[in-house]
């Protein structure tokens, strides 16, 4: 990019704040007037009318999380404090992008509740509880988070976790209408944030872990009304789906994959594009994870791990790209996709920019879906490269891990990019991406047989378990690491990295015209860093640990710039290299919003004292630990984390006294005394016998941590 182009970008970005000045954004105080629609003109001239508002996911569609706002820079950064917080009544992780308009937040919490605050005080306008079942947390994969509500109209939109989608009343949080997207017999979720675009809200779900056949949803904003569904795997070929997409997608699956659902989930990303009135979607993971059952005789199994354009209004496909054909490692194409405007070898192209989980950075064509450019942006093991001619990858022997010969793959299903949005700054020409190396021994389960329901992977999930040896794990976690990553997409190289001290997860990323660049950190920090440099500006103590994406919004001429304090999520869940820096399970999960000059404090943070359950009386054959650990892998280790540690987001079992109480222990795991909590009987998978015997395993590794802590 030239310099000059570089000038006139600054340029226009002084001009846009500007501007925001002199538009005066009347904060919604009385309940019972009417607030001002968003519409599609709104969002379209958002960059020129009014900057400050943060209308739609990625604040406007092109999604690259771009603030316009420039009152905070790079000079003035040291005077940002916290103007005010707001404590969340939900404890878990917090995913959710809040959304400005009209000077009020609106944003979701986990158990998909929602909340309307006034973005200049932080004083509550009201919230809204759908009240999701408890037993809906176990069809969460990770965790019960929730990414966003979107607005349209005078109403807000929020899916739930069950599977149902909710209008609410912009002004009142009164329900208006409720539909239930999926069929609630199946283990569906819905996790992710709807979009709209003229008129109609946009919703996909996620399950493919679980069983599920993925598919996206367009409902009338207005009436609820359902106006069309495409499905991104072929259902059974003996119910004759016609459609164009199910003729293209049928013919590259074998077997019977339709008794497994298949997958393809569209479980977060959307992005539409109003020149060609497109929705893209991208495209989940195949169920279960290995080819090999799945689909066996392999074929690409299309639409999984694609980014699928779609007509908005009717749903017929247009094109697709597939980013992992034959899916066999959990591969998603659901992470965020932006749209930009770049010159490639001399040629102005409208692309699409995706950082999918397989570790390539991905340049198409937005118009045709023709790839551009592919590279990859972390060190992988499984191809060799993307053939530019075929859009295909270039695949390593043995990377599908055939029976009996694993696999140590990187990327891994944790990701080299997961759904954590990065954001593209339209005056760097950078993008900034929250990445992951996370190593994982993929392992053929030798003895898979398909349970309704539970997980079901195809893959052994004790073959890649933490060793015993604690001093072999703190060695293991060397090799999970994580960085803010300033990408050129053009060039297709890095500039700059801010590797994490703290493991590999880091939080969402906003992008802003005061060359500033905004994250949250798992050891419990919200940081800015200069966007041409990556040098570290600023920082704040959050208390907890912080996954969700930043944003930035101006109300009565000051820039704000807001954040959801909330570890959590699918890592913080299963992943035992997760340290206490992330915070007490039990700190509130807070909205932090900063301003130059900001004074709030926060309270001290909580400080849960922690014992051991007595256990000294009680021992355990090996085999009967053996038997219970091949069961914990195989039903707990998903929600209770590798080798029984917790991430501080479940209660830890190791610490539980309910471990030293056998009938207690049964009343839970068999009896569903917590169903209320997420933690539903397990009746259906596992017998007295086996209870008691992952309860030993339990009880080991509690005894484990107790020798370790008490040795150093
Ligand atoms: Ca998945």
């Amino acid at each position: 990019m030239s310099k000059s182009i570089r000038r006139f970008s600054y340029a226009l970005a002084v001009i846009l704040t500007a501007a925001t000045h002199l538009v005066a954004v009347a904060a919604q105080t009385d309940a019972s007037a009417p607030v001002p629609a968003v519409t599609a003109s709104r969002v379209m001239k958002a960059d020129q009318d009014e900057p400050g508002s943060w209308l739609v996911h990625g604040r406007t569609w092109n999604d690259d999380r771009f603030s316009p706002l420039t009152q905070i820079d790079a000079r003035n950064i040291s005077k940002v404090g916290l103007a005010w917080s707001y404590d969340l009544d939900v404890p878990r992780g917090q995913e959710a992008t809040p959304l400005m308009a009209d000077g009020v937040l609106y944003f979701s919490t986990s158990w998909s509740r929602v909340v309307a605050l006034d973005a200049r005080s932080g004083r509550q306008l009201w919230k809204y509880d759908p009240k999701v079942p408890g037993e809906a947390g176990y069809r969460a994969c990770c965790d019960v988070v929730n990414r966003g509500v979107a607005l349209w109209g005078q109403k807000v939109f929020v899916g739930t976790l069950d599977g149902r989608l909710i209008a609410l009343d912009r002004a009142s949080g009164r329900p208006v209408w409720s539909v239930q997207t999926v069929d609630p017999s199946q283990p569906y979720s819905i996790t992710g944030a709807p979009r709209v675009a003229n008129g109609k809200v946009f919703i996909g779900n996620g399950g493919a872990e679980y069983g599920v056949r993925g598919y996206v949803t367009a409902y009338d904003a207005e009436t609820g009304q359902q106006v069309w569904r495409f499905y991104t795997v072929p259902g059974n070929p003996a119910n004759h789906e016609n459609s164009r997409a199910m003729k293209i997608a049928t013919p590259t699956w074998h077997g019977e994959w339709w008794k497994y659902g298949g997958g393809g989930t569209v479980w977060d990303s959307m992005t539409y594009d109003p020149e060609t009135n497109t929705l893209f979607v991208g495209v989940g993971n195949g169920g279960p994870w290995r080819q090999e059952i799945r689909s066996p005789g392999g074929g690409d199994n299309l639409f999984l791990s694609s980014i699928v354009a779609l007509n908005a209004d009717t749903g017929e496909y247009r094109w697709h790209y597939q980013t992992t054909p034959g899916d066999s490692w959990d591969f998603t194409a659901t992470q965020q996709m932006i749209l930009a405007d770049l010159t490639i070898e001399g040629r102005p192209r409208k692309v699409l920019m995706q950082a999918p989980k397989n570790g390539f950075f991905y340049v198409l064509d937005r118009t045709t879906g023709q790839l551009l450019s592919a590279r990859n942006f972390v060190d992988v093991h499984w191809a060799t490269g993307v053939d530019l001619r075929t859009g295909r990858p270039i695949e390593v022997p043995g990377a599908r891990y055939p029976a009996g010969k694993p696999f140590v793959n990187l990327p891994s299903a944790f990701a080299a990019h997961n759904w954590y949005p990065m954001a593209y700054s339209r005056i760097t020409h950078l993008v900034y991406i929250p990445v992951m190396e996370v190593p994982f021994k993929y392992t053929a389960d030798a003895d898979f047989q398909y349970r309704p329901g539970a997980w079901n992977l195809g893959v052994d999930m004790l073959a890649g378990a933490l060793p015993d040896d604690m001093n072999e794990r703190r060695r293991l976690r060397q090799l999970f690491k994580g960085w803010l990553l300033a990408w050129d997409p053009v060039a297709q190289r890095e500039v700059w990295r801010v590797t994490h001290s703290d493991g590999p997860v880091s939080g969402g990323v906003l992008a802003t015209a005061g060359g500033l660049v905004f994250q949250g950190t798992a050891d419990s920090r919200f940081v800015a860093y200069d966007a041409a440099t990556g040098q570290k500006l600023w920082q704040y103590a959050t208390q907890i640990g912080v996954i969700a994406p930043p944003i930035s919004y101006q109300v009565d001429g000051v820039q704000y710039v807001a954040v959801l304090a909330g570890w959590g999520g699918g890592y913080a869940i299963i992943s035992p290299f997760v340290e206490s820096a992330s915070g007490d399970r039990h700190t509130p999960r807070r909205m932090l919003v900063f301003k130059l000059d900001g004074n709030a404090k926060l309270p001290p943070p909580a400080k849960t004292e922690v014992t051991f359950p007595d256990l000294r009386d009680q021992r355990w054959s090996a085999d009967v630990v053996a038997r219970g650990k091949a069961l914990y892998y195989h039903n707990c280790a998903v929600c209770h984390g590798d080798a029984a540690v917790s991430g501080y987001v479940l209660p830890d079992l190791r610490y539980s006294p309910v471990l030293a109480n056998e009938t207690a222990w049964k009343q839970i795991v068999i009896g569903g005394a917590l169903t209320a909590n997420g933690m539903v009987s397990f009746k259906r998978w596992l017998t007295d016998a086996d209870a008691s015997s992952i309860r030993a395993y339990v009880a080991g590794e509690s005894h484990r941590l107790y020798d370790d802590l008490h040795s150093q």
